[in-house]
């Protein structure tokens, strides 16, 4: 996409005013430059599409902006919270998991892993395989499987 169909873009975004949508082009630029202006411009119209409010803010103070920022009240930051606190689960998960490893070792080497606890029969005796769910950024999912019951479960 060249710079003038983002202005384009821009003009459309702002209901044909094309005095601010020069405005929001031409801050960016000066902001970023031209070999930033791409990454700049997918940032902030994919949140102003999302988040009207942000319409009301200036062509300054939106720039200036970071992604938490422009994302906030929307369901992107719903979605983030959400993987935050995905990550925050996996990293207890990582602690426990390396804290119990460690344990096994000083102990001989036990198959065991005793973190883990089937909420059904309470047994311990529970496989697990970690699996990376659509794209890279995201926390893996630890998948459990009770070896007594046959419950399944996602941490
Ligand atoms: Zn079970």
């Amino acid at each position: 996409m060249c710079l003038a169909e983002c202005l384009v873009e821009w003009e459309s975004l702002f209901e044909g005013d094309v005095g601010r949508a020069q405005d929001m082009h031409q801050t960016i630029l000066d902001a970023v430059g031209l070999d930033f202006y791409q990454e700049k411009y997918v940032q902030l119209m994919y949140n102003l599409r999302r988040n009207p409010a942000l319409l009301q803010k200036d062509a300054q103070t939106l720039v200036r902006m970071t992604d938490v920022e422009l994302a906030k009240g929307t369901d992107t930051e719903k979605h983030m919270e959400r993987q935050a606190r995905k990550r925050r689960k996996l990293q207890r998960v990582v602690k426990s998991c390396i804290h119990i490893f460690g344990q096994v070792e000083d102990e001989g080497g036990e198959d065991d892993v005793e973190w883990i606890r089937c909420k059904r029969c309470k047994t311990t005796n529970v496989s697990w395989t970690q699996k990376q769910t659509k794209c890279a950024d995201e926390p893996m999912n630890v998948y459990c499987t009770c070896e007594k019951c046959g419950s399944r479960w996602v941490i």
